[in-house]
């Protein structure tokens, strides 16, 4: 196969992963375009490319999801190429088709492997005939599964054929509920992956997950870059990866990694891909899937073996031999790679999307940053609210574990939340730290690393962050723009001798008992330092430096980072010791403002809705009795059904919403009574 030339590459995709691919083609000096929907227009991915076309507004279907308007703005670019990325439609067999009718090459394997490895059933079979091993499963149409209810062996895990990212997974412990199980797995499919067909699977419990990355080219060479663990899920969907497995026996691994090379070969497989397995206690693996294209949780591996992955896609899509054989390959040291989300730990890991005030990136030996954004800017509520992943690589486990602890901690992002204080707390305890892991890790821990969250909260002296808090609203004007001078002036009187009352509270909390009160009495104050008593105890914060956005403080003779910023509600968010706090002002200089930043709880009687989403199912009717945990109804948010569960028995006094219903969050869903 002749090498075909690449000048400029179209990158069909948006957030961190497009910035990503952008970079090597930098690197390699090929010309990047983006694409962006109209909500998009101001992203990181269109500042870092060479040109950005534009998809216009309307739902995913009318922009990155729109096969024709993608090949339209790659011919009317002059692209030579696209690159998929993850998600989209990097494992849409039409969308490689249409780039190579249109003569554009489509950086990622042939759509007959798509078509295989995207169909799970197929994917599955195809494993079995080539003698890969695979969980007992059962294929068929509901009635068929349903009519072998009582001889499953429970629990059963229900998937959609063509599903991914987790979604539309339903485990199922006994006969009474497969039939309701099978029925919303088979709901979630249809609407979500426009394929209904579900199958069951046998569940194996506490099971971890690895991957292994492989490379093929055009040329015969298929080669492995050694796997990922990728046990720590919510919600089956992956936190934490790392690589090597710290579980994997030599042995184990050498079978795993040849087996995923194994699977490649006798399916033809071209470019990058990943091969998914299941490991139960016992280290037996089973194939879950293949996933053909790059996957979020590359980076670990390029970490360790030094490869650029974006890069030899594109070299392999040229029809190039690969520049790597696999004794070529080595992988040094541990990377640890966190997924950061715009969510809530402590609300089942909903999705918070929202505006950042603050954002800093550490820079520290070991650490690289994949990022969707750069700077302050609005998180959607239209996309995943994955806003980056940070990658740190040490010697070993420990080291890595280490980098990555200090780097979470001078990680600044500041918006309404984030999982960084959840991932700390999972970085900081015993079972992970001792490899202790599977797959239902997060689901096991997630009360004692709600815990740790709360108590790494109660740890820092609320005290020390109003000092810096006050420290920097007195000065801002001063701290965020040298050439102020007549600050003073405009604060006038207020300097000397007043008591300032100020509410601190996490900002991972959702129970806003959780709140303390600080008086304050200052005593002087200036641009370069605050004398003030803050609950009787006494406190001198003086300026070492200011710049940047960082502004160093020395409080009480330690010195300290401040880093702060305004939120919407005109409350102050502040970085201290690696948490983020927030600050309110009781005084009269603020009596306008209004602390309603009150989180949704659902509580035993009346049930909200979690997030802005849609009713789209409705289970009971006023007057009807309930049982705790029966679903009461469904809303849809974000690709996702939240059953909405009584919490105690009761009787249904109203019934506030219909399906089909547009909800926001806090909208009053269902009233019961006792
Ligand atoms: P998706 O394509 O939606 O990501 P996968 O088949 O890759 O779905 O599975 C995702 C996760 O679900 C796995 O990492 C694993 O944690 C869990 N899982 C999948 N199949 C099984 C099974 N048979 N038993 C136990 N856990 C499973």
């Amino acid at each position: 196969m002749p090498s075909k030339k690449i000048h400029k590459i179209l990158v069909a995709n948006r957030g961190e992963i497009a910035v990503r691919i952008i970079s090597t083609l930098k690197k390699l000096g090929i010309n990047s375009v983006a694409i962006y929907a109209d909500n998009d227009a101001d992203s990181l991915h269109c500042r870092v490319a060479d040109e950005a076309r534009p998809l216009g507004g309307g739902t995913l279907k009318d922009t990155y999801l729109n096969i024709q308007k993608i090949i339209d703005s790659a011919l009317d670019a002059g692209a030579d190429a696209i690159h998929p990325g993850y998600g989209f439609l990097s494992e849409n067999a039409e969308f490689a088709e249409a780039c190579r009718a249109n003569n554009l090459i489509f950086i990622g394997p042939d759509a007959a492997s798509m078509r295989l490895m995207g169909d799970k059933i197929r994917a599955r079979q195809f494993a079995i005939e080539n003698d890969i091993p695979v969980v007992w499963g059962m294929v068929g149409s509901l009635e068929e599964i349903e009519a072998h209810a009582a001889a499953l062996p429970y629990p059963v895990l229900i998937k959609a054929s063509a599903g991914g990212g987790g979604k539309g997974m339903h485990i199922v412990e006994n006969a009474s509920q497969l039939h309701l199980s099978l029925e919303q797995a088979s709901r979630e499919a249809e609407k979500y992956f426009g394929n209904g067909q579900i199958f069951i699977e046998q569940y194996i419990r506490n099971p971890r997950h690895i991957e292994v990355q492989v490379l093929a080219d055009h040329h015969g060479n298929v080669i492995h870059l050694y796997e990922r663990e990728c046990s720590v899920q919510r919600r089956y969907q992956k936190v934490i990866e790392e690589s090597p497995s710290p579980t994997l026996t030599e042995e184990r691994r050498n079978a795993i990694c040849e087996t995923a090379v194994a699977i490649c070969k006798s399916m033809n497989y071209r470019n990058a891909g990943t091969v998914e397995f299941i490991l139960d206690e016992n280290q037996n693996f089973y194939f879950l899937e293949m996933n053909t294209r790059i996957q979020v949780e590359h980076p670990v591996t390029e970490q360790r073996t030094g490869i650029d992955i974006v890069e030899e896609q594109i070299r392999i899509a040229r029809g190039k031999v690969m520049g790597y054989t696999q004794d070529s390959i080595t992988a040094n040291g541990h990377a640890i790679e966190c997924r950061i989300y715009a969510e809530d730990p402590e609300n089942n890991f909903m999705p918070a999307p929202g505006d950042v005030t603050l954002y800093h990136q550490p820079k520290m030996r070991g650490v690289r940053i994949d990022s969707s954004i750069d700077r302050p800017t609005t998180i959607s509520d239209s996309y995943d609210p994955m806003i980056s992943k940070l990658i740190c690589h040490g010697k070993t486990r420990e080291s890595a574990i280490e980098i990555t602890k200090n780097a979470l901690k001078n990680y600044i992002v500041q918006t309404r939340k984030t999982n960084i204080p959840y991932l700390q707390s999972i970085i900081d305890n015993e079972d992970f730290l001792n490899n202790r892991i599977d797959t239902s890790y997060c689901e096991k821990h997630q009360e004692e690393l709600i815990e740790s969250m709360h108590q790494m909260r109660d740890d820092v002296k609320k005290e020390d962050v109003v000092a810096l808090f006050l420290f920097y609203d007195f000065n801002k004007l001063y701290l965020e723009n040298n050439n102020i001078d007549n600050v003073w002036e405009e604060i006038g009187y207020w300097r000397y001798n007043m008591n300032i009352d100020v509410v601190v509270s996490g900002q991972q909390t959702t129970d806003d008992r959780q709140q303390t009160l600080c008086h304050v009495q200052i005593d002087r104050i200036n641009r370069k330092s605050l004398h003030c008593i803050i609950n009787e105890q006494p406190y001198e914060v003086l300026l070492s430096q200011n710049g940047g956005g960082i502004n160093k403080v020395i409080i009480n003779g330690m010195m300290e980072s401040v880093f702060v910023s305004e939120t919407n509600d005109n409350n102050y968010c502040v970085h201290f010791k690696g948490l983020d706090f927030i600050c309110r002002r009781n005084d009269e200089l603020n009596y306008a403002k209004d602390y309603s930043n009150i989180d949704v709880k659902n509580n035993d009687m009346t049930y909200y809705s979690p997030m802005p989403g849609k009713v789209i199912k409705v289970n009971v009717k006023e007057g009807d009795e309930v049982k705790e945990g029966d679903v009461l109804c469904v809303v849809e948010a974000m690709k996702m059904e939240n059953n909405i569960k009584a919490m105690t028995s009761a009787k249904v006094a109203k019934v506030l919403v219909n399906e089909g219903d547009k909800v926001d969050v806090k909208t009053i869903l269902i009233e019961l009574v006792l």
